[in-house]
């Protein structure tokens, strides 16, 4: 069994993806080709923004709205301990301080009523609170009205992680359209994903787009050869576009196919294990279905006899970032974050992606019954 299987959703559009890539070895444009202005237009009209702007990674993503926005040294970006190491690593990246605020164990998304305080600590340390970053993790979007609102209050601006929640909505608007600007990733296993590494930022605002398509291309200005600000190379290939042009079609069936794979497992599980919540208004694009056990005993045994049966199960994630030796510069200790703390020790992802069978949820559920 598959954690996630690319290769049914390959089998179903083989034909068509032949024959773009085949159009691209004839045209010859292999870096930002037309099929990158295409695709860039369809995502854009997808999450519902005025613009879009593919690059190589979704890191890239999260690090082009930074550099756009000046933000580095003496600068503090807030965001969550319970994420992927690239939501923080852009900000060390960009020469600024991480900032860490605690979950809501529900939603395993940054807590709201933490910011303030945060913010607050960060001016008293001397540093200069920019911008946040929250994570709509496992697919499910943030908590964005309380957000906003806070945002507004402590005059810094959004930068939403959508690298696992593209296709997810939060009372009636689509991931990629909160903030300032959003990024996503289309790694292969993201619920959009490619066949190598992508990324995108979405945003409504002009200027930004502009800043970032300079940033994308070594700080671009006039031409190719007139660098007006520092940039990266963030290019994205003319066949990853592709690739993202043709998954675009089967998506919101692929999404569908989620939603019913969650809530097959959901009902099925509801009294073993506690079951992922969806908030009131939204909509996950299920990247992951996490469940938790009791402690790390508990999941423990779950999941090696799941593997015993050959069902893959994955810790999405064992160490939250503050005790990551990558950010021991920071200072952080165990203690510091209690609710990320204890989801690392009692999380764990099930198998899941649009072709999973019934057949196989129901014997995945089994054997998790017969382990509890
Ligand atoms: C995957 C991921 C990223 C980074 O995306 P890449 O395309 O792998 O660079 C950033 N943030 C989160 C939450 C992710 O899951």
């Amino acid at each position: 069994m598959q954690f996630i299987d690319l290769i049914s959703q390959k089998n179903r559009i083989r034909t068509s993806l032949l024959q773009r890539f085949e159009a691209i070895l004839d045209h010859g444009q292999y870096i930002m080709g037309p099929e990158v202005g295409e695709l860039e237009s369809q995502l854009a009209r997808y999450a519902g923004t005025r613009f879009c702007v593919s690059c190589s990674s979704g890191t890239d993503a999260l690090l082009m709205p930074l550099m756009a926005k000046g933000i580095g040294p003496g600068d503090a970006v807030i965001t969550t301990p319970f994420t992927f190491i690239a939501t923080a690593e852009v900000i060390s990246l960009a020469g600024a301080t991480p900032v860490f605020v605690d979950i809501v164990p529900e939603t395993f998304n940054i807590d709201p009523a933490g910011i303030a305080a945060a913010v607050r600590q960060a001016r008293e340390r001397g540093l200069r609170p920019k911008a946040m970053i929250p994570v709509d993790l496992f697919g499910l979007p943030a908590d964005y009205d309380a957000l906003d609102e806070i945002a507004a209050a402590e005059g810094i601006w959004v930068l939403e992680d959508a690298a696992q929640s593209f296709g997810s909505a939060y009372r009636g608007r689509r991931a990629g359209s909160f903030g300032l600007a959003a990024a996503t990733s289309f790694f292969p296993a993201k619920p959009l994903g490619c066949y190598g590494d992508g990324g995108a930022v979405f945003t409504d605002d002009e200027d930004l787009d502009r800043l970032l398509r300079s940033v994308r291309v070594h700080g671009s200005g006039a031409d190719k050869y007139r660098n007006d600000r520092i940039g990266i190379n963030g290019r994205l290939d003319s066949i990853q576009a592709a690739v993202l042009l043709e998954k675009l079609m089967i998506f919101d069936e692929e999404l569908d196919a989620r939603q019913r794979v969650a809530a097959a497992y959901s009902s099925r599980l509801g009294e073993k294990l506690v079951t992922p919540a969806v908030s009131e208004g939204c909509v996950s694009a299920w990247a992951q279905y996490s469940v938790l056990a009791t402690g790390e005993e508990q999941r423990a045994k779950i999941m090696e006899r799941l593997a015993g049966e050959g069902i893959p199960s994955v810790i999405y994630y064992r160490i939250s970032l503050h005790l990551q030796k990558a950010f021991a510069f920071l200072g952080y200790r165990e203690g510091d974050f209690p609710v990320s703390e204890e989801m690392s020790r009692r999380v764990f992802s099930l198998p899941m992606h649009p072709y999973l069978k019934e057949a196989e949820i129901e014997r995945i559920c089994s054997v998790i019954a017969a382990s509890v």
